[in-house]
């Protein structure tokens, strides 16, 4: 019977275990199936904490209705019934610029009339159906790609906050193509982003199904009755024996057809075989762990650079805020030089984040923007993440709960050239047979790509088993 381990319990090992065990034992072939995770807690990333009767989640939010793959997993598993979807709020997000919340214009008829570009600058949106077309063979920065087609202050004032809050990152070293494949595909398909989204709209309309065109990201946005951290538990408990907490890979040799790992488990060392790795951890992990295997690969997943955030989460009794946070919450663009990313009013989106009568927000701080700030003390964290809320909000009370949460190495950077990268990490994989790769680092950092990612390697697997 093969033995196939996967490395690493975020979402992306606990999905490629649960979509190997649909795939592997529903058709009935035989494996063994073992997920090592070298924390105490499942989940990775995706991480709900419980303080106070706040639900305080350490990273992700929840995922988005746009793409399929978050609730067909969310059906597969028949937990429909512990979804929480976001409040109408969250339809509401803002961009604070010139001292001021914009509200991001969700229709064109909106977009024309908000104040947040200037008159000139809309009209240069406006021009988008004429604009030059994408230089040939070059994989074009988000920035160049946005300068070009929607102009310069299109790109300060809204790219710029996107990226942010996707990625915390620098649109001017972005991959358009690796970053936002849709939008690539808009160009390349129907020659601009205006024709691209009425073609759409029209292909849509006549299967019926009703579309709007829309600046914000589309669908819906949701979680679980117990955060995130309720469908990593629920995958969790569904492996049973497979999974192995606290077991940390040290590295992993090649022997003969196989994979001997060596292990650590609360200080004692240990070896086993497998016939089939996945490795499922940030790529700067997978670098370490795959070092004896193979140099060209090693560096190939240390060109992967990720950027530090810190989420500041900040509760309140909501009767003294003296605002209604009556939205997602806002972004800042760069060029308006604050110390924080901006900050998601996380109880107006799902009421079961905070406890009746408080509010909570969480504060994003960091990113490649001001990557020392991710790491400042605790306490001074906190009081930058409060002045910041004073001065935008006008949040001056103190907190009934105050906590960080600090990714160092939080979220991977797609930058120009990924692509070209993924091909040189591919073509190394091929000559280690059974050897596997999947998480965010690689081809998408939604929870829905990292589910998406997860079922496409399980089932390439099962079809060698
Ligand atoms: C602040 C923040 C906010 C985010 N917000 C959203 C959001 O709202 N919506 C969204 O869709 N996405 C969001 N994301 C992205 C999303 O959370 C991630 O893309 C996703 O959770 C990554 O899952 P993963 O399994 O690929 O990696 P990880 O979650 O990093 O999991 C990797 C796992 O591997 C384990 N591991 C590492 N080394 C070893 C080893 N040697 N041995 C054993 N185990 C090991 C780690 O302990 C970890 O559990 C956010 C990310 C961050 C940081």
């Amino acid at each position: 019977m093969p033995r196939i381990v996967i490395v690493g319990a975020g979402l992306s090992g606990l999905c490629t275990a649960h979509y190997l065990v649909r795939n592997l034992y529903d058709a009935g072939k035989d494996a063994e199936i073992l997920l090592l995770e070298a924390d105490g807690v499942p989940g990775g990333k995706m991480r709900t904490i419980r303080q106070d009767g706040f639900n305080l989640e350490w990273g992700p939010n929840g995922f988005l209705t746009n793409k399929p793959h978050g609730m067909d997993l969310v059906k597969d598993l028949g937990i429909e019934d512990r979804v929480v979807r976001s409040s109408d709020l969250a339809r509401k997000r803002y961009i604070y610029s010139g001292g001021t919340m914009h509200r991001l214009p969700e229709t064109p008829v909106a977009f024309f009339r908000s104040q947040l570009l200037s008159p000139s600058g809309r009209a240069r949106i406006l021009w988008e159906p004429f604009a030059a077309g994408p230089p040939a063979n070059v994989d074009e920065s988000l920035g160049d790609f946005a300068r070009r087609r929607l102009g310069t202050e299109a790109l300060e004032k809204l790219i710029d906050p996107m990226v942010t809050g996707i990625f915390a990152g620098d649109p001017d070293r972005m991959s358009l193509r690796s970053c936002f494949p849709l939008i690539y595909n808009l160009e390349s398909k129907y020659g601009g982003l205006v024709r691209g989204m009425l073609a759409l709209k029209r292909e849509r309309s006549k299967q019926g199904v009703k579309s709007e065109m829309s600046a914000g990201p589309g669908g819906v946005l949701v979680s679980f009755d117990h955060g995130v951290q309720t469908l990593a538990d629920v995958l969790a408990s569904r492996l049973a024996d497979g999974l192995h907490m606290n077991v940390s890979v040290e590295r992993i040799e090649r022997r003969g057809d196989s994979y001997a790992l060596h292990l650590s488990e609360g200080g004692i060392r240990e070896e086993m075989e497998a016939d089939i790795v996945v490795v499922a951890t940030p790529a700067y992990d997978a670098a370490r762990i795959l070092a004896p295997l193979d140099d060209a690969l090693i560096d190939a997943l240390n060109a992967i650079p990720y950027s530090p955030v810190t989420v500041a989460a900040l509760g309140y009794d909501a009767g003294t805020l003296g605002n209604p946070l009556d939205g997602f919450g806002f972004l800042i663009p760069r060029g308006e030089k604050r110390k924080i990313l901006g900050a998601l009013w996380d109880s107006s989106v799902f009421p079961n984040r905070a406890p009746d009568g408080k509010a909570l927000l969480r504060v994003m701080v960091g990113g490649v923007r001001a990557p020392e700030m991710a790491s400042l003390p605790e306490e001074t964290l906190l009081s930058i993440a409060r002045r910041e809320l004073s001065d935008i909000m006008g949040i001056a009370v103190e907190p009934v709960l105050a906590r960080t949460f600090f990714h160092d190495r939080g979220i991977p950077q797609y930058l120009v050239g990924h692509g070209k990268r993924l091909e040189r990490i591919d073509a190394r994989l091929a000559g280690l047979p059974g050897l596997h790769l999947n998480s965010n680092a690689y081809r998408g950092i939604a929870l829905n790509d990292c589910v998406l990612q997860s079922r496409l390697t399980a089932e390439r697997i099962a079809k060698s088993v």
